[in-house]
C-alpha cells in the first residue's frame, strides 16, 4: 500500500475473517511476517516474570482494531485491548461520521510532568520557600545530572514551583519539579530526580522531606481533540438538540458525569493498554482534571456551530510514553505502536484524545437516540449463549435467536441450547 492509497476507511471490516482483518492491517502498517504472527501469540513467561512479581502465567484480553480514523489529515488504525463489547464498533462508527468534516484535529502541550517533594518542620516556611527558589539553578542542575539521556534528547528538569499549604499538621511546603520527559511516561525519571533533590532541599531549609513522588495530575501535559459531526448524518436538528440535552446532564451532575467520563475511558484505556501504558495513571489524571474547578464534570464539551453541526471537544492530561515501562517490553505493545505508525509520545497522546472523544460521541449519540442496549445486544447475546453452555456454531445460532426474540436472558438461552442440541 503506498502512502497515497493508505486509508483506514473500510466498511464491513467486522464481517471479514480474523485472517483477512490481519492481512488488511499488515498491508496498512507494512508489518512483516514475524510481527503478523504476534497477533495469535501470548506474552511469554520469561517476559511476564520480568515485569511483575510472583508470576504464574498471563491474562489475555481481546485486541481489536478501530477503523476510519483520520487525525490531522493522517490515517490511523487504532489497536484497542478491551473486554467490553461494542466499544471498538462504536469508536469506528464515530470516526466514520467525523471523516465527513475532515476527521479529528488535535494539539498538545510539551510533555511536562510534575514531581512533588513534601517538606515538613521547616523553622520558617516563608524563608524556606525563598531558599528553595533562590537555589533553583543548583536544584535543576542536580536533577538533570540524574538523567543525561533525557537531557541529551532536549528534555530534563525545566522549572521549580513552590507551594505553601495549610494542613492539620501545620504549614508544609510542596516543591514541584517540572520535568520534560520527552517520549517517556516519566514516572521513574521524575521519581529518581525528586529523590536525588531531597537531601539538598533539607540542607537548604532545615526541614524534613517526607513524600517525593510524581503527581498523576499531569495538568501541564495536556492533549486536546476536536471534531465536527454532521447534522444531517446524525438525523437532523432535533437529534443534535437531543444530543446536547443528554450531554448537559454530564456538565451539571457528577452522577451522570462519572458515567459519561467512564465512556470516554472505554476508548482511552483500551489504547493505553494496547500500547503498554499505565492506565491507572491516565485514569487518575483524567478524573482529577474533571474536578479541577471544584465540581466533577464532563471531560468533553459539545456545542452547535453556525451550520447547526455538532462540535465535540476534549481536553485532558496525558502521561503516555512510547519508550520505557511495558511499552518497550511487551511485544504486543510494540506491535500496536507499529500499527499506529507513531513517532512520538505526543502523537500517541493526541490519538488517545481523539479516540476518547469518538467513544464519548458514540455513547451520547446512542443514548440520545436508540439507547445504548441495541448496540450491545448481539455480542451480549453471544456471551449469554456461552454462559448457557453453547459451544462452537451453537453460540451464534442461540445468540441470533435471542436477538430475534429480543429476549436476551439466560433461562431462554438454556432452553435454546437444549432445543438445538
Ligand atoms: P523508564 O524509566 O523505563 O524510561 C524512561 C527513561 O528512558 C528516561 O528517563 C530516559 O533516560 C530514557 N529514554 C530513552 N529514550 C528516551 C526518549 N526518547 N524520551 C524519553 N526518555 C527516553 O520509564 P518512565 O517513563 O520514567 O516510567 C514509566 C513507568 O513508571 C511506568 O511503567 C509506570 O507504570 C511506572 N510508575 C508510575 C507511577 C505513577 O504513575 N504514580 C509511579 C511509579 C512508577
Amino acid at each position: 500500500m503506498t502512502q497515497q492509497e493508505k486509508t483506514s476507511q473500510v466498511s464491513g471490516f467486522y464481517k471479514l475473517s480474523i485472517k483477512k482483518r490481519i492481512e488488511f492491517v499488515k498491508q496498512f502498517a507494512g508489518l512483516n511476517q514475524e510481527e503478523t504472527k504476534l497477533f495469535a501469540s501470548a506474552l511469554d513467561e520469561a517476559t511476564a516474570d520480568r515485569m511483575i512479581e510472583n508470576v504464574l502465567g498471563t491474562f489475555e484480553l481481546p485486541l481489536g482494531i478501530a477503523v476510519n480514523f483520520k487525525i490531522n489529515g493522517k490515517e490511523y488504525l487504532i489497536p484497542m485491548a478491551t473486554e467490553e463489547s461494542s466499544v471498538v464498533a462504536a469508536a469506528s462508527n464515530a470516526a466514520k461520521i467525523a471523516r465527513l468534516h475532515g476527521g479529528f484535529t488535535t494539539e498538545s502541550t510539551e510533555p511536562l510532568m510534575i514531581g512533588q517533594m513534601q517538606l515538613l518542620n521547616a523553622p520558617d516556611v516563608v524563608q524556606a520557600a525563598e531558599e528553595i527558589l533562590s537555589n533553583k539553578d543548583k536544584l535543576l542542575g542536580l536533577a538533570n545530572a540524574q538523567d543525561k539521556i533525557l537531557v541529551n534528547l532536549g528534555g530534563g528538569a525545566k522549572d521549580l514551583e513552590v507551594r505553601i499549604l495549610d494542613s492539620p499538621l501545620g504549614k508544609m511546603i510542596v516543591t514541584h519539579l517540572i520535568v520534560d520527559v520527552r517520549d517517556a511516561m516519566g514516572a521513574n525519571a521524575v521519581n529518581t530526580m525528586c529523590e536525588a533533590l531531597a537531601p539538598l532541599i533539607e540542607e537548604l531549609t532545615g526541614g524534613k522531606i517526607r513524600l517525593k513522588i510524581l503527581s498523576n495530575l499531569a495538568d501541564k501535559r495536556l492533549v486536546r481533540a476536536r471534531a465536527v459531526f454532521d447534522k444531517e448524518k446524525l438525523g437532523g436538528d432535533k437529534v443534535v438538540d437531543a444530543f446536547l440535552q443528554s450531554y448537559t446532564l454530564a456538565v451539571i451532575d457528577p452522577y451522570r458525569a462519572a458515567t459519561h467520563n467512564k465512556g470516554i475511558m472505554n476508548g482511552i484505556d483500551s489504547l493505553i493498554i494496547a500500547t503498554g501504558n499505565d492506565f491507572r495513571a491516565i485514569e487518575a489524571g483524567a478524573h482529577c482534571y474533571a474536578a479541577r474547578d471544584g465540581c466533577y464534570t464532563s471531560l468533553t464539551k459539545y456545542y452547535k456551530d453556525k451550520n447547526g453541526d455538532l462540535v465535540g471537544e476534549i481536553e485532558l492530561p496525558m502521561a503516555v510514553g512510547i519508550v520505557g515501562g511495558a511499552s518497550s517490553m511487551h511485544p504486543k505493545a510494540k506491535l500496536s505502536k507499529r500499527i499506529l505508525g507513531i513517532k512520538s509520545a505526543q502523537e500517541l497522546g493526541e490519538i488517545v484524545a481523539a479516540l476518547g472523544l469518538a467513544q464519548n460521541f458514540a455513547a451520547v449519540y446512542a443514548l440520545s437516540t436508540v439507547g445504548i442496549q441495541k448496540g450491545h445486544m448481539s455480542l451480549h447475546a453471544k456471551n449469554i449463549a456461552v454462559m448457557a453452555g453453547a459451544t462452537g456454531n451453537l453460540i451464534d445460532k442461540v445468540a441470533d435467536q435471542l436477538v430475534k426474540e429480543n429476549k436476551i436472558k439466560l433461562d431462554r438461552a438454556k432452553e435454546l441450547v437444549a432445543q438445538f442440541t
